[in-house]
Formats: C-alpha cells, sequence, structure tokens
C-alpha cells in the first residue's frame, strides 16, 4: 500500500516503519509477540434518518477496555513464569502490521477484503499485542483460505476501493475518507462517502463470516452505545464544542474532532438530499 501510494494522505504510515515492523524498537530484548482478538460483533439496527457509524466507534473506549485485559494477561503471564518478564502491551499503535502478527500467530487469516478474520467468528475484532521478552512455542497455524470463491465485498464495495483480493486502495475507501483525511473533501470524496459518518462497516456487513443478523458475540465491556447509533447528521451539525465532548470523548470519533464531524454530516446530508431529489425523478 505505501510503496505503490495507496495509503492516501495518511503520512504516519511512512513513519517510523522501523519500530513497526520490528518489535525490538518496542522492547528491549523482545522475543515473542503474542497476539489477541477480541469481538465486538452485533446486530445493529439503525434508525430512520441515523447517520451511519462503524460498529468499532460506537464501543465506548476500547482502547481501555483491551488495555486491562491484555494487563490481566501480563500479570499472569508473570505470575506463572519462573523468572522476571518484561512486557508491554499495545493496542492501535503498530495498526499496519498487527494484522500480519496475529496472523502469524495463527488467530486468523485476512479475507479479500484485507481484515483479519477468525475462525467461528469473523472479523469484527479488537486487536491486541503484548510484547515479551521471553520465548513462547510456535502456533501452529494451518488456517484455511477463509474466502475461497466468494468474492462479496469486492462487488459490495460501493466506491470500488477494493482493487483486487486483499489490495486496498485507502484513497477510494469511506473508513479513510471519514476517518483518516483531514483536509476538507473534494466533491468526488463527498459524493463517495454517501450514508457513512464515520467509518464504513459494508464489506464486513456482506461477509459470511459475519453472521450478524441474530447473533452477538461481545462482552459486556463492549457493547455499542445506543445513544450514538442513533443520531443524525443534524444533530451533529447542531453539536457544540462541549456537547461533543460529552458524547464523544474516549470514543475514537473524539480523535478525528468536531470540525471533520461535521465535515462529514455535511456531507451525508447532501448524498441524501441528491439520492432524494434522483429518486423523486425517477
Ligand atoms: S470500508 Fe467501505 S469503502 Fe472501504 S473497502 Fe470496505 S466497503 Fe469499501
Ligand atoms: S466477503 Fe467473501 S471474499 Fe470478502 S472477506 Fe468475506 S469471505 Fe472473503
Amino acid at each position: 500500500m505505501i510503496r505503490e501510494n495507496r495509503h492516501g494522505e495518511m503520512a504516519y504510515m511512512q513513519e517510523h516503519l522501523d519500530e513497526r515492523t520490528d518489535p525490538e524498537n518496542l522492547l528491549p530484548g523482545a522475543k515473542t509477540v503474542l497476539s489477541a482478538a477480541i469481538a465486538y460483533s452485533f446486530p445493529l439496527e439503525r434508525n430512520e434518518g441515523a447517520a451511519k457509524i462503524s460498529r468499532y466507534a460506537l464501543v465506548p473506549d476500547y482502547h481501555r477496555e483491551l488495555r486491562v485485559r491484555l494487563g490481566v494477561l501480563l500479570d499472569f503471564i508473570r505470575a506463572v513464569c519462573p523468572g522476571p518478564v518484561s512486557g508491554k502491551v499495545c493496542v492501535d499503535s503498530l495498526p499496519v502490521f498487527e494484522k500480519s502478527w496475529a496472523e502469524k500467530a495463527g488467530l486468523g487469516k485476512k479475507g479479500k477484503n484485507t481484515m483479519l478474520i477468525v475462525p467461528g467468528t469473523g472479523s469484527f475484532v479488537f486487536l491486541g499485542e503484548i510484547i515479551l521478552d521471553i520465548e513462547l512455542p510456535d502456533p501452529v497455524n494451518i488456517l484455511e483460505d477463509p474466502c475461497k470463491t466468494c468474492d462479496q465485498c469486492l462487488q459490495r464495495c460501493p466506491t470500488g476501493a477494493l482493487l483486487e483480493p486483499g489490495k486496498l486502495d485507502a484513497r477510494k475507501c469511506i473508513s479513510y475518507l471519514t476517518v483518516e483525511l483531514k483536509r476538507d473533501f473534494t466533491p468526488e470524496e463527498a459524493a463517495m462517502t454517501g450514508e457513512w459518518l464515520f467509518g464504513c462497516d459494508i464489506c464486513q456487513e456482506v461477509c459470511p463470516h459475519n453472521a450478524l443478523q441474530h447473533t452477538a458475540r461481545t462482552t459486556n465491556g463492549l457493547l455499542p452505545r445506543k445513544d450514538l447509533a442513533g443520531i443524525t447528521p443534524e444533530e451533529i451539525l447542531a453539536l457544540t464544542r462541549s456537547r461533543f465532548r460529552t458524547l464523544f470523548a474516549g470514543t475514537p470519533i473524539w480523535r478525528t474532532g468536531l470540525k471533520r464531524l461535521k465535515r462529514n454530516a455535511k456531507a451525508v446530508i447532501e448524498n441524501l438530499e441528491r439520492n432524494s431529489a434522483r429518486c423523486a425523478q425517477e
């Protein structure tokens, strides 16, 4: 992605590449990366007029939840190991490589939509790592291709961002546009975002590994906030700074900020109006 400039304006992906590829730079003496996946899959009824927000952003403060859980696991490892153990908990600090590490750890395999698919759980998972200075046995990793002849994600991506199996052009991806892109949208980018206020779940929702209609695979700390799931783009445009803080502090949306969230809401409203006008003409 970086070599072919498909990372858009995510300059941070070019930075600290050495650190991100070499666990030794994160923890001197690192010998093991222990990968963990925690499910946050749940059915989601979106109210009429509500803005679409990616599931992961509806879960309150998942970083904290994951850090706590991985911290408990690290304490356990220290308790059962005979000698001293140095460890470092990482959550979202290594966004590019954590999927590859999870794959190497045998947690799952990347699908054609580029997401890690965990057998029996799907791709709505948060990933985290514990980097350790002790050796742990290598996992036996014989997982089969989760996709085979399926190509639902490629067919259903509304912007053609999945160029081919496993190859994403971030510049066309609604998730990148609504979450990472810092500047104003061009008219083409605004139109691409459709009804999505923050993120996009389409290529995961259509994946047969995520059977979301009837089952929830999540735990108490990782349940969606209903008030956020029902918020409308008009309500976003009317938000004050203090209300924004009250609603979004601790969520991934907080990092994107009110200015960009309003940019997204404006695009959603324009896209919905354009769609209604088109429907009225037909
Ligand atoms: S997140 Fe949305 S826009 Fe991005 S690849 Fe998936 S379906 Fe396409
Ligand atoms: S939708 Fe099909 S092709 Fe895409 S990741 Fe899921 S199983 Fe693979």
